[in-house]
């Protein structure tokens, strides 16, 4: 056995606790890997499942210690400060790298790096002032939507703007913040394609689902994706690309819009993905074993989809439907052992699965 393979008995260690790094822990440990988790807060949903570490992102000692206690870290969101990741990386492979964190904690590298890559965004332009976004909405017209570039998710840190009119407004509304203003993409519908890429380059794309959001929030991910084959090949291509251009390891989740004139990439998150949970129940190795697989240099596993499946994220009071939708024919309830059913927080899904089309 190779000295990049961690076999059963490694540890991972994931900087974040949320269920991310929960249903990561869970398909590790079916592997017999053990998983270690570093988060700020305390009581993290994984710490229910796994060791959990409670320390801060600027506690340099406490990241080393934790990452001696591993054999490999990752992490589970990417808002995970680069100089954390440095550090851990310093002292253990981290993957995916620092640098697949910097593209995605800022919305203009994010754009940058993939219009570098040859892929399609959105219009944009930097906004640093009032004046910027004047300029901005002049050429890129409105609608428009002025989104903060660093720290959005769940559509926070977003302001649509109808109107020239509006310019001021949004700026206050965002607090200043620098920010890019997107030119608003008449899209048909909303695809994401869930990556893995292995130690040795290998590529595994799960097949594209196609996502519906309310109010900013994942609603529902629906597979197949009604959308011709020719663009699923697209986004999965665009995806590998991606993978690619940041010599990546681990699963990554790229967001599209399906244009009039084609695919637009929307964002990327270096991480598994809540559109990929519906992986759980429609394919033999899901999104969460085959991160497991790619980061301790395993073979990437079968992703081929053997099911049709439609995820539905269960949001606050959605959760207290649980024996209800235990009790469905065909579903699979996954719960993330949060205590509190806050409005707009993610408590579990379901995967409603049918035989494949
Ligand atoms: P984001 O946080 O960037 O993923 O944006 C949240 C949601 O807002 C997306 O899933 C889209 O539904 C919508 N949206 C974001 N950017 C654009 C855009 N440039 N054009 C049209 N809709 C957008």
């Amino acid at each position: 056995m190779s000295d990049e393979i961690l076999g059963p008995g490694s540890t991972i260690g994931i900087l974040g606790g949320g269920q991310l790094g929960r249903m990561t822990a869970l398909a590790a440990a079916r592997l017999g890997i053990r998983t270690r988790v570093y988060e700020p807060s305390a009581e993290p949903p994984a710490g229910q499942v796994c060791d959990a570490v409670q320390g801060g992102w600027d506690d340099e000692a406490a990241l080393a210690a934790f990452a001696d206690s591993v054999d490999v870290v990752t992490y589970e969101f990417e808002n995970v400060p680069v100089a954390a990741a440095e550090i851990i990386a310093a002292r253990k492979p981290l993957r995916p790298g620092a640098a697949a964190l910097r593209a995605a904690q800022d919305r203009a590298e994010e754009k940058r790096f993939l219009e570098g890559a040859g892929l399609k965004v959105a219009p944009w332009a930097e906004v640093n002032s009032l004046e910027d976004l004047e300029a901005a909405i002049a050429k890129l017209g409105t609608p428009s939507i002025l989104k903060t570039r660093r720290f959005g998710y769940d559509g926070k840190g977003q302001v649509r703007i109808k109107d020239p009119s509006e310019a001021a407004a949004a700026w206050a509304e965002i607090k200043e913040a620098p920010a890019v203003l997107e030119g608003f993409v008449p899209f048909k519908t909303e695809i994401s394609v869930i990556a893995a890429r292995g130690l040795t380059g290998e590529v595994v794309c799960y097949d594209p689902g196609e996502n519906v959001h309310t109010d900013g929030i994942l609603s529902t991910t629906t597979v197949p994706a009604a959308i011709p084959g020719g663009l699923r090949t697209d986004a999965v291509l665009a995806a590998g690309r991606i993978l690619n251009a940041l010599d990546y390891v681990g699963v990554i989740g790229v967001e599209l819009f399906v244009a009039p004139t084609g695919l637009v990439v929307n964002e990327i998150a270096p991480r598994v993905h809540n559109t990929g949970h519906w992986t759980q129940d429609g394919c033999a190795v899901d999104q969460f074993e085959q991160h497991v697989r790619a980061i301790c240099g395993w073979k990437l596993g079968d992703g081929a989809r053997h099911a049709d499946a439609v995820m539905e994220n269960l949001i606050g009071d959605d959760a207290h439907r649980w024996a209800e939708i235990a009790a469905e024919p065909g579903a699979r309830l996954h719960l993330y052992g949060k205590a509190e059913a806050r409005p707009g927080r993610k408590m579990g899904h379901v995967n409603r699965i049918k035989p494949k089309s």
